[in-house]
């Protein structure tokens, strides 16, 4: 084979489709229950947009992003994530105010050069939710049960919510101090990143993922006893919000995200059905990020779900989703045949069935087997004899009951299986 995949991407085939699908749908009708409105952006930005708004010293902006010069040398980078994106977008159009909010939600691929393994490639999907235009700590405690709702719809359950606060910039400079303080002692045992994330980001430590710096990471200070009173008031109303929510999670002081702009709230939503990666959902909230980009202070919140990975655990709980069949198949002998069947097979698929002939010339019992690969609901034979008597055997595959239809009455046949002109069953 002379092309394969770039490395870290993946096709979905179509016989996984259905299951991307479902995952869509169940996105879109979760979100829009919350009164989500759907916004759509370019996957590529100016550089930017991403690099000023996730942080420097990020793993994102530091060494994950693709970024590119355009043909007159303007820098550009696939999308790592849609939050700046939706940010720069609701600025542009004008869709911020402090007196109204605003609930969008998007859905659609990420990039991010990243070692492939199992759950992380280098183009993923993500859908996700943005809330723009209040700092109440209610909007956060409903984001979380919107995060949770959706997994519920899809059927998943062993999923955990883990809950933290990181603090304001009033606060996070001391508790930086009790990091920096606390890490100095153990820096010779850390891995090479660490030491970086100690002198750029010290918070950053608390989210290595490396064995040898996990006993330390254990033994830090945590953000929350560190949290100034403001800061402490939201955190412990968001988590009553969540007890009158009936939605389950438990507090992890050392969660602290991938990326800079998060304040106060963050959470994750983790399945004890993945591997090493099995944060399915991430979110927290940026009340700082529209003003740094050049807004009025518009607080916000919202959070992002790895599709991948959901379509993992689906796939490992089986949750099945409907593999697509086609209603009619047209079997045909001959040119003549196949005009008639281009002809009836417009007509079906007017009336909203699926239809589908041959194209290769196969013999008749070859046409059959391959209707019956397809989950054909009834086929319709077509030869030299039917032509001449403009009438044909109609067959139901379930029953393989055969019957002879006129080709004017077929589809009068067909919508007296069900009444809806269709070969479901109900
Ligand atoms: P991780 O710690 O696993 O790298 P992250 O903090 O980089 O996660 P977020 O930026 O919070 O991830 O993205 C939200 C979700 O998107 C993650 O919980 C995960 O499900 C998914 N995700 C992130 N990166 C990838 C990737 N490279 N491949 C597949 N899914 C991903
Ligand atoms: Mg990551």
């Amino acid at each position: 084979m002379k092309y394969a995949a770039p490395r870290g991407t993946k096709d979905i085939l179509p016989d996984e489709a259905p299951l991307w699908q479902a995952i869509e749908r169940a996105c879109r009708e979760t979100f829009g229950l919350f009164n989500y409105r759907e916004i759509r952006t370019p996957v590529f930005e100016s550089t930017e947009v991403f690099s000023r708004s996730i942080g420097d010293s990020t793993d994102i902006v530091s060494k994950e992003m693709y970024t590119f010069a355009d043909r007159k040398g303007r820098s550009l980078t696939l999308r790592p994530e849609a939050t700046a994106s939706v940010v720069r977008a609701a600025l542009e159009n004008n869709l911020l105010s402090t007196d109204n909010l605003l609930k969008v939600y998007y859905l659609g691929p990420m990039f991010r050069y990243e070692r492939p393994q199992a759950g992380r490639q280098r183009q993923f999907h993500q859908a996700g939710v943005e809330a723009f235009g209040s700092a109440d700590p209610s909007l956060d405690a409903e984001t979380v049960q919107l995060s949770v709702k959706l997994f519920e719809n899809l059927g998943l359950k062993e999923l955990a919510v883990d809950l933290n606060s990181v603090g304001c910039p009033e606060c996070q400079p001391v508790f930086r101090e009790a990091l920096k303080k606390y890490f100095a002692a153990h820096l010779a045992e850390l891995c090479d990143d660490c030491r970086q994330r100690f002198a750029a980001n010290p918070l950053r430590l608390l989210d290595c993922k490396e064995a040898r710096c996990q006993k330390y990471i254990e033994q830090a200070p945590a953000m929350i006893d560190h949290l100034d009173p403001e800061c402490q008031a939201h955190f412990a109303k968001v988590r009553g919000w969540l007890d009158g929510l009936k939605v389950k999670y438990r507090v992890n002081d050392r969660l602290v995200r991938g990326l800079d702009y998060y304040t106060r709230t963050v959470f994750e939503v983790v399945s004890k059905q993945l591997g090493a990666q099995n944060a399915v959902c991430g979110g927290g909230r940026y009340d700082n990020l529209v003003k740094q980009f050049g807004g009025k202070s518009v607080p916000a919140i919202g959070f992002a779900v790895g599709l991948e990975r959901l379509a993992e655990i689906m796939g490992k709980s089986k949750v099945k989703s409907q593999k697509s069949k086609v209603d009619l198949f047209i079997a045909v002998l001959g040119e003549q045949a196949k005009k008639v069947a281009f002809d009836l097979m417009s007509q079906a698929r007017d009336l909203g069935l699926s239809a589908d002939t041959d194209f290769l010339g196969r013999s008749l019992s070859a046409q059959l087997k391959a209707a019956d690969r397809l989950g054909a609901g009834y086929v319709y034979i077509i030869g030299d004899d039917e032509l001449a008597k403009r009438s044909a055997a109609l067959k139901n595959m379930k029953t393989a009951e055969q019957k002879e239809v006129p080709f004017a009455e077929l589809f009068t046949q067909f919508a007296g299986e069900c009444g809806k002109g269709c070969s479901c069953e109900e």
